[in-house]
């Protein structure tokens, strides 16, 4: 990548900027979070969403796309629903522009609840069923079908009445994973798409366009945390090549759209966005330029990097203590709100800042301590040996960027309970305002989702016949 010239000069200012601005306004939440006594005592954890911040990233991916296409190319930036699964956020993502990607009808359902149009909606999964499909080509959500099975079930449905939705093929380019196997998709043997690399592949897939006239998108999506940027690009540069070599054969532009998925990774070692959607763009726009020059319709599908930014989990220390020379916190956050970091502490590191009983940056000497979850196994660890101003019994632990596959993705180990989400933003006279997301789950409704109605379920089943 280039460095140095002006409007690069300009966004890494900018970048820096928002991102002291979003750790102010982080301090600001916790501190009311605490005060307004939504965290308390007998409700010792919360994921908090900054409002302002998920509409600055909105507008930041719009504004980068924006600035790399020609006039009046259409672009549907598709948020990841599976990043943060909430209502209330693909609504505002839908106020500022932004429509969903889906992959079950779970989220299906969300995003409908969350009012998002289907002509601003889009459907992947691997693993969609023959009713998925007959539902969304009857309401015109478009489908990127992943695999030549899936494409037999479509062609039924095609048969059977002229398609409302977009229609396209996933395709793998297999060109190689990044430093995390469980986010990598383009590797070989990746369980995604198309593999556009095995023997005959590339033709079956040219000639199913070919027999297809009504399959007008391609989708890849080639990357996600851990994947480095360039090897995206590469993904991006392979699928528009095959669209080329799709529509040549074709003989008229029937591919007229491409889907270049999500994946931008984040820096979750530091404050400021590296790399930004404008470095991304730009970078494609380099490698890729017929792809910007508004011959094709864009699809996104950034998750991640829209979202995780603009989470906090914040949770009371309940304890304090020591153990072989080691001082540990004991938190009511961990393996239910972090699954992938306590479970694979080495690939999702998180940042960990510390706050005192009021919500009040802790400051003073740091000290190797580790910080811990709630939940009965030993690597129920936020973070293990990190040097943190000493955490004490009423403080406050926060976790940051922790707004995507984090405290919305809860994980029900030791029945802990779904905490409370709260998006805060300004409250106009220079306070903090929050608004509920999500209610803190209560224990009935635990007891309830674990069978509660069905309590003699087991005993009766072969309970002896009576006489
Ligand atoms: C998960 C996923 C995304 C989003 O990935 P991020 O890394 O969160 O940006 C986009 N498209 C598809 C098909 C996905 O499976």
């Amino acid at each position: 990548m280039a460095h140095g010239t002006d409007s690069e000069r300009i966004d890494r200012e900018r970048t820096g900027r928002e991102a002291r601005a979003r750790a102010d306004r982080r301090d600001a939440a916790v501190r009311a979070v605490v005060g307004q006594g939504l965290l308390h005592p007998d409700a010792p954890v919360v994921g908090l969403l900054d409002v302002t911040g998920i509409r600055e990233s909105a507008a930041a991916l719009r504004a980068a796309f924006d600035a790399v296409t020609a006039p009046g190319t259409p672009v549907l930036h598709a948020f990841a629903v599976k990043a943060c699964p909430l209502v209330p956020v693909l609504r505002l993502l839908r106020e500022a522009g932004i429509g969903a990607e889906v992959a079950s009808p779970g989220e299906l359902a969300l995003a409908r609840a969350a009012g998002l149009a289907p002509e601003h909606t889009v459907l992947d999964s691997p693993a969609k069923t023959p009713a998925e499909l007959r539902e969304a080509l009857a309401s015109g959500i478009a489908v990127n079908a992943d695999n030549p099975q899936e494409l037999d079930r479509l062609d039924a449905l095609v048969r059977s009445g002229p398609p409302r939705s977009p229609l396209g093929l996933r395709v793998n380019p297999q060109i190689g994973g990044g430093s995390i196997g469980a986010t990598s998709t383009a590797t070989p043997t990746s369980k995604f798409g198309v593999a556009l690399r095995d023997p005959g592949a590339r033709e079956w897939v040219v000639r199913a366009y070919a027999e297809r006239p009504w399959l007008t998108r391609l989708h890849t999506h080639t990357g996600s945390q851990g994947v480095p940027l360039e090897l995206m690009a590469r993904g991006v540069a392979e699928a528009y090549a095959l669209a080329e070599e799709i529509n040549a054969a074709a003989g008229r532009r029937q591919i007229d759209t491409l889907d270049i998925g999500g994946g931008l990774p984040v820096d979750f070692g530091a404050e400021a966005d590296s790399p930004t959607y404008a470095e991304y763009a730009r970078l494609l726009a380099g490698r890729v330029p017929g792809l910007f020059d508004g011959r094709y319709g864009l699809v996104t599908e950034f998750g991640r990097s829209l979202l995780a930014r603009h989470g906090t989990v914040v949770a009371r220390v309940e304890y304090a203590k020591r153990s072989g020379g080691r001082r540990i916190a004991v938190t009511h956050a961990g393996v239910q709100v972090a699954t992938r970091t306590v479970y694979a502490p080495g690939a999702w590191p998180l940042r960990i800042a510390a706050y005192d009983a009021e919500g009040r940056p802790k400051s003073g000497p740091a000290e190797v301590q580790d910080v811990a979850g709630p939940a009965c196994f030993s690597g129920d660890l936020l973070a293990e040996g990190r040097s943190l101003p000493p955490l004490e019994q009423g403080d406050h632990a926060a976790a940051l960027d922790t707004g995507a596959y984090y405290f919305a993705h809860h994980y029900a180990y030791n029945s802990l309970a779904r905490p409370g989400v709260y998006g805060f933003g300004p409250d106009g006279t220079g306070g903090v305002a929050f608004a509920a997301v999500r209610e803190p789950q209560t224990v009935a409704e635990i007891v309830a989702e674990s069978g509660g109605a069905h309590a003699e379920a087991l005993t009766t089943l072969n309970a002896p016949a009576r006489p």
